[in-house]
């Protein structure tokens, strides 16, 4: 029988910040297919794995696979047509039109000072159509709402037509129907998703599989019934909590309780 080559794997991925270290032997794997979640505290290491995982940092030590293949023996070019990346902060820095910013999204498939071609046109079009902004083609993107600005970035992870995506915390400040809506046009990609995801019922909702960071380290992983515990997110995040299987949702649902 043939073994499936997992999409990525990370093995003991080490990386410090001067003498603070980040992350700390981790390893994760993602299946083809997978919608795997990143979640833990702030400051457990979620960005910095994800960082080492497209490149803006380079490891310490440890392995990153994707496609079975040492990212290490890859340009920048090739891992960066491997996977489409939405980071946190995506505020561009100059008044782009909204289909240039999704234009962006070819790039890792021209040569330098190549120009847009009309099935280039198309695809930037269709992934604008993906995320409901068709319409909105001709805006300016810094005139833009919050959850449409982010509508755009993920349209521009569309328009590089990588079966990959790696997302960090993409909902951030972004209100429920926003954050529903985003993780909701991941979904319906059907493409192989890593995510950190800052709300445990929104990674309940959506994820396959959790792996838990705390202080670097990967303490926890499995599906979200069994990670996200009442038990499990006292140790991990001090909270107290019950959880159930929502009726309607059939997935795990958290309800904090304060403390007193
Ligand atoms: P998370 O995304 O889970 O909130 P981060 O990966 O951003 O966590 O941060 C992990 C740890 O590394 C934190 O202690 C944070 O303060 C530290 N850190 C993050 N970025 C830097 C940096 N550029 N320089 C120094 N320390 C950093
Ligand atoms: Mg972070």
């Amino acid at each position: 029988m043939d073994t499936i080559v997992p999409k990525l794997r990370v093995e003991n991925l080490l990386f410090s910040y001067g003498e603070k270290t980040a992350a700390d032997h981790v390893s994760i794997q993602v299946m083809p297919g997978e919608f795997v979640g990143l979640i833990g505290p702030n400051g457990s290491g979620k960005s910095t794995v994800l960082k080492n995982v497209y490149r803006a940092l380079e490891p310490d030590g440890g392995t990153i696979e994707i496609d079975g293949e040492d990212m290490k023996h890859m340009s920048f070019k090739e891992s960066a047509l491997k996977m489409a990346v939405v980071g946190q902060e995506n505020d561009v820095p100059f008044n782009f039109k909204v289909s240039e910013i999704v234009a962006m999204g070819r790039t890792p498939h021209k040569r330098l000072f190549d120009i847009d071609t009309p099935e280039d046109k198309k695809i930037v079009h269709h992934a604008l159509e993906h995320v409901g902004m068709a319409d909105m083609e001709k805006r300016n993107y810094l005139n833009l709402s919050g959850g449409e600005k982010q509508r755009v970035i993920i349209a521009r992870a569309v328009a590089q037509e990588s079966d990959f995506f790696v997302l960090d915390e993409p909902t951030n400040h972004l209100d429920i129907s926003y954050q529903l809506q985003i993780f909701d046009f991941v979904r319906r990609l059907n493409v192989t998703v890593l995510s950190a995801i800052h709300d445990l019922n929104m990674a309940a909702l959506y994820c396959d599989r959790l792996y838990v960071l705390k202080d670097g380290k990967v303490v926890l992983s499995g599906t979200p019934e069994e990670v996200l515990t009442a038990e499990n997110i006292k140790e991990v995040y001090g909270v107290d909590c019950t959880t159930e299987i929502h009726p309607e949702t059939g997935r795990v649902a958290i309800t904090y309780l304060p403390a007193n």
